[in-house]
């Protein structure tokens, strides 16, 4: 029998161990449902303050190892990468500290890996470690990298005053390796040395060869496209999942789902919204940051309001998002319900409880409040861009494929016109009722996707590796 792929997964948040978005998501499940398709596949991870788990190592839903790098004055702290003031000041120690110990850990264990699937800016130095400090490492010999993106608009950027913490070689700091406009940039690292680039949709790999949604990684990107391909996310149908949810006050299914409705009046109920089982609930889950589209929903809360609609939010992130959400639940405490903290029971009750949920994001790489939404029987309203574009299909362009309510342009108007949209077809009870079944029955789990990776691993695996810097 061949021997298993093996696959080394690097990911600086991973659920439910440390969460501060969809990476810990995809960090907690594919690797699990690549488990199960038959890669021997470990995770490494920090080791945070809220990692409750003794000693160095985790097995993930009883199946995949999870090793922890322990360093208590790196990551024995409140929060991941940044406190509410801006980020820590030594996050280029920490993540240095990180990527060394992956492949010592690697070493240590005796896991000579044929992959090592390396996600976003905090563990972009790995594959230039493999391919510089590592690169004559007998250890290695026949590893190769592949790194996803999972949102380019974090890159890992440093005054280049830091570079010796790197122990890397001087020529590297230069416009053909890290530097970029006189910093250190990490992703650059990565897109430049990985031997395959992935991120979570199609369209999104496309979009970030331009320079709208690029953030000016563009041009190196483009010089990579012939090793550069998207793969959607899935999520775990074990952990969403309205059958058997304990979170939420009412389980359901499709051939129940008239129960559904009981979400939605304990949400009502419980977060002092007028009770009614026809006034459209609207949910809106994410981090309060530019990219997901707030300042639309501030910039036309009013004309919202007028539309007979209840609106429910949750989301911590950046000031001055608070004192707007703040602003807006002042103005509108029996139309909305704004929650400003970070709660994932509360979160799987929106999903539950919603009729809509909204994500108007300026760019999404994937999204996957979409996708668990679907499993909720909640329609999406969201941008047409990134995997909100993958994922979703109009319902007023495509009555009969549809999913959800699109839109194209960045603007308040253009918001609106969905929502009215949305709330216009939601009138029609009868055809509601057959597009939510219709959701609930989509296939987002990590089956497929797994599937794709587990192609690219092998195709990677026999391609020529990408130069080595020395
Ligand atoms: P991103 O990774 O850009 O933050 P995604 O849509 O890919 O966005 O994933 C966000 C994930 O984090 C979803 O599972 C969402 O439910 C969850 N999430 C975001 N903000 C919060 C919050 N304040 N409380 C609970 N869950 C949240």
């Amino acid at each position: 029998m061949a021997e298993k792929m093996k696959v080394l997964f690097c990911s600086s948040e991973v659920a439910p161990y440390a969460k501060t978005g969809g990476l810990a998501d995809v960090a907690g499940s594919l690797p699990v449902a690549l488990k199960e398709i038959g890669i021997d596949i470990r995770i490494v991870m920090p080791k945070y303050k809220c990692v409750n788990i003794e000693g160095d190592r985790d097995l993930l839903q009883g199946k995949v190892w999870v090793y922890f790098v322990d360093n208590k004055e790196y990551f024995h702290r409140d929060y991941l990468y940044s406190t509410p003031e801006g980020d820590y000041s030594d996050n280029l120690d920490r993540f240095v500290y990180y990527c060394k110990s992956v492949l010592e850990i690697s070493k240590r264990e005796g896991f000579s890996p044929d992959i090592i699937h390396c996600n976003d800016w905090q563990t972009a130095l790995i594959p230039v470690y493999i391919k510089s400090i590592y690169s004559q490492d007998e250890f290695f010999k026949n590893t190769r990298t592949i790194f996803t993106i999972h949102n380019i608009a974090y890159q890992g950027l440093f005054p280049s005053e830091e570079w010796e913490k790197t122990s890397l070689p001087g020529e590297l700091f230069s416009i053909q390796g890290l530097e970029y406009y006189g910093k250190i940039n990490l992703m650059k690292g990565a897109i430049l040395f990985s031997d395959y680039i992935t991120t979570v949709s199609p369209t999104y790999s496309k979009e970030i060869q331009t320079p709208e949604y690029g953030f000016g990684m563009e041009g190196i990107l483009k010089g990579r496209s012939d090793r550069l391909a998207g793969i959607i996310n899935g999520i775990d149908y074990s952990v969403w999942n309205p059958a058997e949810d304990k979170e939420i006050p009412q389980n359901y299914d499709i051939k129940t789902i008239d129960k559904k409705v009981i979400n939605k009046q304990y949400l009502q109920t419980e977060y002092e919204m007028e009770i009614g089982r026809d006034i459209p609930l609207i949910g809106a889950i994410g981090r309060l940051t530019d990219q997901k589209g707030w300042d639309l929903i501030a910039e036309v809360i009013d004309e919202i309001c007028q539309l007979d609609l209840q609106l429910i939010i949750l989301g911590t992130g950046e000031k001055k998002y608070h004192q707007l959400m703040e602003e807006i639940a002042t103005k509108y405490p029996r139309n909305t319900s704004i929650n400003l903290k970070f709660d994932p029971i509360l979160a799987k009750k929106i999903y539950a409880g919603c009729d809509l949920f909204l994500m108007p994001s300026k760019f999404e790489p994937c999204g996957l409040g979409q996708l668990i939404s679907y499993r909720y029987g909640t329609l999406p309203i969201a941008r047409q861009i990134g995997g909100l574009a993958d994922t979703i299909i109009d319902l007023t362009q495509n009555p009969k494929n549809g999913t959800g309510f699109l839109f194209r342009e960045y603007s308040g108007r253009a918001l609106v016109e969905a929502i009215t949209r949305a709330i216009n077809f939601y009138r029609n009870r009868k055809g509601w009722r057959n597009v939510m079944k219709k959701v609930m029955k989509l296939d987002y789990s990590w089956k497929n996707s797994a599937r794709q990776y587990l192609h690219l691993y092998k195709e990677i695996k026999n391609l020529p590796t990408a130069l080595n810097v020395r």
